[in-house]
């Protein structure tokens, strides 16, 4: 077995020396040749002057949702620390009825929101699996960045309580609130900040399939998680027919094989190998096998997951898919599931219908700005308390009146507009 994948690469970089060497001589031999004919075939199918008409990707605000399709966007399938090239959880649900929930919002996941440009009044619903900082962690920056951006409607949040109230989503948004009074307070009165609410919608953690959630022909319901502590969840959406099951993070359980049976999308935790947990990130073996087995669903537990609810298709996230780590990955989960799957990465698109399921990569814009309110802003409410710069800081401006004045003249000439340097 190893002998002969020795023996394919030897003979690719072989073909691979023959080809750059005729290159670099601008030689004919038979190699050449061959390369060229197969060069020769490719370019016929495209003409360099016209579009591609099918492109396997998706540009973001490109395309229309059917009214009965689903868009599943993976913002975040990585671990808790956050990378370039992953983000810790985070999923988008779009629906052609207009509706749009995010499933958790892990570190690093807002920037891959912002990617999509969809405009923040619509990205105002966040449910929370569980209060682990790879699951909440960009919670402030789609707050304040939506805020920033013009999302003049409150955030809300749903998550689940636990065995004591300090455990809870109700106190940890408690306490979220009071860490951003400085930025909250200091945006009052100065821009529309309709948006600079949080509505919280705390929920039983223990409730098996109970309704937290109903709406616009939309139902989301909830069941037990098993991980660490008592209070995570995970998410089952229903709507028009179609069933989406996110795990959040979860040891394998009763409740998920009972009620995930036969869903379109299952998207399930799928820790790490323990191998690669030692290999990579210096974990002893112990903790490796502790973490990955038993704090997670291995990739064997994951395949043993989807081989009995059998959904059409199996997603697997939360490890870091890489070139040297998917291998393992995709191993184990072969040792006991042989079903339709996708082992996720950040940007991975999935378009939803009952005949068919599409999974393709989008293509994104790094220099992407936030995309304008889609409901007309107002000015400041000159009732709410506007801080102000204590005497001492006043002081110690240094105002350019000339440079300003300036800059008011350019801003009110080429937008007819007519303000004054304070
Ligand atoms: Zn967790
Ligand atoms: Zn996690």
């Amino acid at each position: 077995m190893k002998k002969s994948y020795l023996i394919g690469i030897m003979a690719t970089v072989a073909i691979l020396s023959i080809y750059l060497l005729g290159q670099h001589h601008g030689r004919s031999d038979e190699g050449l040749a061959i390369t060229k004919e197969a060069h020769a075939a490719d370019v016929t199918k495209a003409s360099p002057v016209k579009a591609i008409q099918e492109r396997d990707m998706y540009y973001p605000g490109t395309e229309d949702l059917a009214p009965d399709e689903m868009r599943v966007t993976a913002c975040g399938t990585g671990m808790p620390n956050a990378r370039p090239k992953q983000a810790a959880a985070c999923w988008l649900v779009e629906l052609g009825n207009g509706d749009k929930f995010l499933f958790d919002i892990g570190t690093g996941s807002a920037e891959r929101i912002s990617a999509l440009q969809i405009p923040y009044n619509y990205l105002n619903k966040v449910f929370i699996g569980h209060l682990h900082s790879d699951h909440f962690g960009d919670l402030d920056a789609l707050y304040c960045g939506g805020i920033v951006a013009n999302r003049v409607v409150p955030l809300e949040v749903w998550g689940p309580n636990s065995t004591e109230p300090k455990y809870g989503t109700k106190a940890a948004m408690d306490a979220f609130e009071k860490m951003l009074a400085w930025d909250i307070d200091t945006r009052m009165g100065n821009t529309d900040t309709r948006g600079a609410f949080l509505k919280v919608t705390e929920f039983d953690y223990a409730a098996v399939n109970k309704v937290i959630y109903q709406k616009n022909g939309v139902t989301i319901r909830t069941i037990p998680a098993i991980h660490i502590f008592d209070g995570p969840v995970s998410f089952i959406l229903e709507w028009n027919g179609l069933k989406f099951a996110y795990s959040s993070d979860t040891f394998p359980n009763k409740w998920w094989l009972k009620h995930t049976k036969n869903v379109d999308i299952s998207i399930h935790e799928c820790f790490v190998s323990p191998e690669s947990l030692v290999e990579k990130q210096g974990f002893t073996p112990q903790a490796a096998l502790n973490v990955g087995t038993q704090i997670h669903t291995s990739p064997a537990q994951f395949g043993k997951v989807m081989a009995e609810t059998k959904p059409r298709l199996a997603v697997a996230y939360h490890f870091f898919n890489d070139f040297d780590t998917a291998p393992a990955v995709l191993r184990d989960v072969r040792m006991t599931y042989d079903g339709p799957l996708a082992l996720a990465t950040d940007y991975m698109v999935f378009n939803i219908t009952k005949d068919e399921i599409k999974v393709r990569m989008a293509a994104v814009e790094e220099a992407v700005w936030p995309q304008p309110s889609t409901i007309p802003l107002v000015p400041p409410d000159p009732k709410l308390q506007r801080v102000a710069l204590s005497q001492k800081m006043i002081e110690g401006r240094v105002v350019h009146r000339d440079v300003l004045e300036d800059v008011y003249k350019h801003i009110n000439e080429k937008f007819g507009s007519n303000e004054m340097v304070p």
